[in-house]
């Protein structure tokens, strides 16, 4: 058994989708097909649902392209014979998507579970065109299988019940089978949630986890992961192989190519996740595992976190760091905020942490809360706070003992005038980071790769 995904780029167009089309049917064994909306259609449907909201009668227009957009595609995709019925099921979908913006116009409110009725339709019409477009695949509707529950204001995926849902509907299966990626149900209401932005990826590895896949195929529109960014930098390569661990730090660190949540199902079962790129099938990718290959690069790859802030605690208490590193970690994991760099075990006399700058105002707070004992009795300083960084991870094998590559960094970045306002190094055995002006970022990145490759 083996699972696909298809992203939004690879099921936006008619070409991307006739890929689709031969990549699918070409495949022998069992096969479960999970797809996104098409390429740009989520953020559309939320564009037009604010316009709603706000009284712009534009969202009709909008409305009238996201039907062209469908019917263009199904009468380029679906065969003659299965045409009419493909129509039939996307004009009702369509016809309830409009009832939904109606709603909202007419009440102008958009209440987030409303929203979240709306993005579904996108996974929802582009699963009956690739269900219909592929031969002899079967339909399945996520949303019977895939359930979530509330956890503080969030949707997350109740995995234990999601994966016993999952194995009942493909019990006995075999064949091809195709289902909506992103979309879920709350296990208590039955309302319509989704995974999150980008969550298709999680769909299917749920999927994959569930029912003990051979390999998930993430199929994206580039080569596999690469060395850095190659609209940033052009020179960069595409890695053949990297672990479990080193794909999840480049993802945290703000590699795009998978949604970082993807990886702890397959992880956890040793699924080997393999990303490969639609518009060049034939291209090796990125091959995913548990342990180092031979051959493998050294050096895995750079990536950008744009938007960091750091903060910074003094004072004698500051000086204990095991204490300082513990509560703040609890204090931050409470309010739901990741911290993804402190700085490296020797610095004793601060304790500096960062976050993404749209968790900055929260972990301001909570570190007053948190400390206001030793804030009160002036063992620790007022916090101190620098926003608009970014955080620049190297992420490959034993990067606990490359101290001479930190060093040669941080030399190279401040001979360039970039200012290194907190660095990470001997915390992970996978990661170093730095942290540097925002605006410094690409240069930053530049120097490394050029540096490293
Ligand atoms: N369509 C959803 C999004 O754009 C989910 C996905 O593509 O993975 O976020
Ligand atoms: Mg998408």
């Amino acid at each position: 058994m083996k699972v696909l995904k298809f992203g939004g780029t690879s099921v936006g167009s008619v070409e991307s989708l006739l890929n689709v089309k031969k990549i699918t049917e070409s495949i022998d064994g069992d096969t479960v097909i999970v797809v996104s909306a098409l390429g740009g259609l989520t953020d559309r449907l939320i564009a037009t649902a604010r316009m709603a909201a706000d009284g712009d009668d534009n969202y009709r227009l909008e409305m009238e392209a996201i039907s062209s957009r469908h019917f263009n595609i199904i009468s380029n995709v679906v065969d003659d014979s299965k045409r009419a019925r493909v129509i039939s099921v996307v004009s009702g979908l369509l016809a309830e998507l409009k009832r939904n913006y109606d709603g909202v116009f007419l009440l102008r409110d958009l209440p987030s579970r409303t929203l979240d009725t709306i993005v579904s339709f996108g996974e929802r019409m582009s699963s009956v065109i690739v269900g219909a477009m592929i031969d002899g695949a079967s339909l399945h509707d996520s949303m019977e299988f895939i359930k979530t529950e509330k956890w503080f204001s969030k949707d997350i995926a109740d995995q234990k019940l999601t994966s016993r849902l999952i194995r009942e509907e493909f019990k006995g299966f075999s064949g091809k089978a195709v289902c909506p990626g992103f979309i879920s149900t709350d296990k208590k209401s039955g309302e319509i949630t989704n995974l999150g932005r980008g969550g298709s990826d999680f769909s299917a590895a749920l999927i994959a986890a569930a029912l003990n896949a051979d390999v998930l195929e993430i199929w994206t529109d580039v080569d596999g992961f690469m060395t850095a960014d190659p609209r940033i930098i052009p020179e960069s390569i595409v890695v053949s192989h990297m672990t479990f661990v080193e794909s999840m730090e480049l993802c945290s660190f703000g590699a795009k190519v998978i949604y970082p949540p993807t990886i702890y199902p397959v992880f956890h079962k040793n699924i080997p996740i393999r990303i490969l790129n639609t518009f060049n099938p034939s291209a090796p990718g990125t091959l995913i595992t548990d342990i180092a290959m031979p051959d493998d690069l050294e050096i895995k790859g750079i990536s950008a976190i744009r938007g960091t802030s750091l903060f910074s605690l003094s004072g004698k208490a500051a000086q204990n760091t095991p204490m300082i590193n513990s509560r703040t970690f609890n204090a931050m994991a409470r309010m739901g905020i990741k911290v993804f760099l402190v700085s490296g075990p020797d610095g004793a006399h601060e304790f500096t942490f960062a976050v993404s700058d749209t968790d900055a105002d929260n972990a301001l707070h909570t570190l007053k809360s948190e400390f206001a004992p030793e804030l009160a009795n002036g063992s620790l300083a007022e916090p101190l706070h620098t926003d608009r960084l970014a955080t620049v991870a190297v992420v490959g094998v034993n990067m606990r003992s490359r101290n001479r590559l930190s060093a040669r960094i941080i030399n190279t970045l401040r001979r360039n005038s970039i200012d290194v306002a907190a660095f990470s190094y001997g915390v992970s055995d996978t990661t170093i980071s730095f942290v540097v002006p925002l605006d410094e970022t690409d240069h930053a990145l530049r120097l490394i790769h050029s540096l490293i490759y």
